[in-house]
């Protein structure tokens, strides 16, 4: 695709990373037939390609982002569908993360809106604060009848029972079971650690006995993703350099074989920290280590090789392949082979490419979409006939589990990968499968 950017806009390294993104599109339009969005709507503006035409106008001109252009981009799940399917290398999710700090920037967003935002950015990057809103929103679910349409969606959401925080979230180093094959770090995260603390524990007691000794290292936190698709920038890089900080401290220290993520959509987000820091000469050096370290858990798993003891019975087991993990992380048959190896029957769930309407907030901020994503998502599950779901990503397994407990069939338990795989190498059974 041709572009029109003076020298003047290509001294700005974003604007120079986006063109070169650009440039790249042939206009092929193989990408529409993947996208969620233009799947459901049909409107060319809600498909990457369509995108990709309005972000191209709105970066060239220089304005401000108007209204038609923000709403379609606001639609748009970071899912990156469209990067699997582009034959042209088309780096979606660079020029939509540049487009959505954009207008961040130039555009003034409704009153609503814009407290809404604020309150999300605020709230779920902190445990603590979420931790208590989420309490609030159960003592309000009462009252939620009095509240607008879109607040009343998130009380309805928050989980009817919260669990404790668990005690391994705390800064610490969990030693290796026999001798030590790998010393690593753990992302413990924000919001998942509220939600379902049990999957970090399932980690932790994967890993140690399997020979890795792990660390929670002091400073670390919430990657930065939720905010960065929001388009605050300055937030998102102010919580990857604490990250950066806290792990290469470890690096440096007594030294670290990998960060292991087990949410994919902070996965995808800290592999990409080399990217985001790359023209800050004080952090880009490390960030690009931090980066390099980076694996999601299934990575690591599959260099320790897990002893299967039989426990898993022959669950059948549905593998929800989140976009994070298959089109941010191209890791697709992985968490299916350790699955399949540690004794499941795993099924594979049809139109695995589709998106759950999770996609960080985007099930709070666009409720229609992530609604019908959802349910078509359930659906193809139940289509399976498997007796669990796995997945590798907090926000699908929430987004799936209230649609499974929402549309009248049998139950269906959703757990994360790493707690099939704990209990089928010697772990407890989960608690969703008793
Ligand atoms: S498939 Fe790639 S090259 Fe073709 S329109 Fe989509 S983004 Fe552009
Ligand atoms: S990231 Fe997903 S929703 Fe956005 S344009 Fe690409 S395929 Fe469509």
């Amino acid at each position: 695709m041709q572009t029109s950017f003076t020298l003047a806009q290509l001294a700005d390294p974003a604007i120079q990373a986006s063109n070169e993104i650009l440039r790249k599109c042939v206009h092929c339009g193989f990408c529409t037939a993947t996208c969620p969005t233009y799947v459901l709507l049909g409107d060319e503006r809600d498909s990457p390609r369509g995108r990709i035409y309005l972000i191209k106008q709105m970066l060239e001109s220089g304005r401000p982002a108007d209204e038609d252009t923000v709403r379609h981009v606001d639609r748009c799940l970071s899912c990156l569908s469209c990067m699997t399917t582009c034959p042209s290398s088309v780096h979606y999710m660079h020029l939509v993360d540049h487009a959505r700090a954009y207008i961040e920037e130039t555009y003034r967003r409704p009153f609503f809106d814009r407290i809404l935002r604020r309150l999300l950015v605020r709230v779920l990057p902190d445990p603590k604060l979420f931790r208590w809103s989420l309490r609030a929103a159960q003592l309000g679910r009462p009252f939620r009848f009095l509240l607008p349409a879109r607040l009343k969606g998130m009380v309805a959401m928050a989980p009817k029972r919260l669990p404790r925080a668990s005690a391994t979230d705390r800064p610490q180093v969990f030693r290796a079971e026999g001798s030590r094959r790998m010393r690593v770090a753990l992302m413990t995260g924000c919001a998942q650690k509220v939600l379902d603390p049990k999957i970090n524990e399932a980690t932790i007691r994967l890993l140690t006995r399997h020979g890795c000794e792990v660390v929670v290292a002091e400073g670390a936190g919430c990657c930065g993703a939720l905010t960065h698709h929001m388009g605050r920038e300055d937030d998102a890089l102010t919580k990857a350099k604490a990250n950066i900080a806290a792990w290469h401290r470890e690096y440096e220290g007594e030294g670290l074989d990998a960060v292991v993520i087990n949410a994919s959509g902070c996965g995808t987000t800290v592999k990409d920290y080399g990217f985001m820091l790359r023209s800050d000469p004080q952090w880009s050096a490390r960030a690009a280590i931090v980066a390099g370290l980076a694996k999601d858990v299934t990575e690591v798993l599959r260099e320790l090789q897990l002893k299967p003891t039989g426990a898993a019975e022959k669950l059948t087991v549905a593998y929800h392949s989140a976009c994070s993990l298959q089109h941010g992380q191209k890791i697709t048959a992985l968490p299916k082979q350790l699955l399949a190896e540690a004794g499941f029957a795993v099924r594979d769930v049809p139109e695995a490419h589709l998106c759950c309407g999770s996609a960080g907030t985007y099930n709070l901020l666009q409720p229609e979409l992530a609604t019908q994503l959802r349910d078509r998502k359930v659906e193809n599950i139940r289509s399976t006939g498997a007796d669990a779901v796995a997945a590798g990503n907090i926000g699908c397994l929430v987004q799936i589990g209230g649609g499974l407990a929402r549309d009248g069939g049998p139950p269906i338990p959703v757990l994360h990968t790493v707690e099939l795989l704990d209990w089928a190498t010697g772990g407890p059974r989960p608690a969703a499968l008793r």
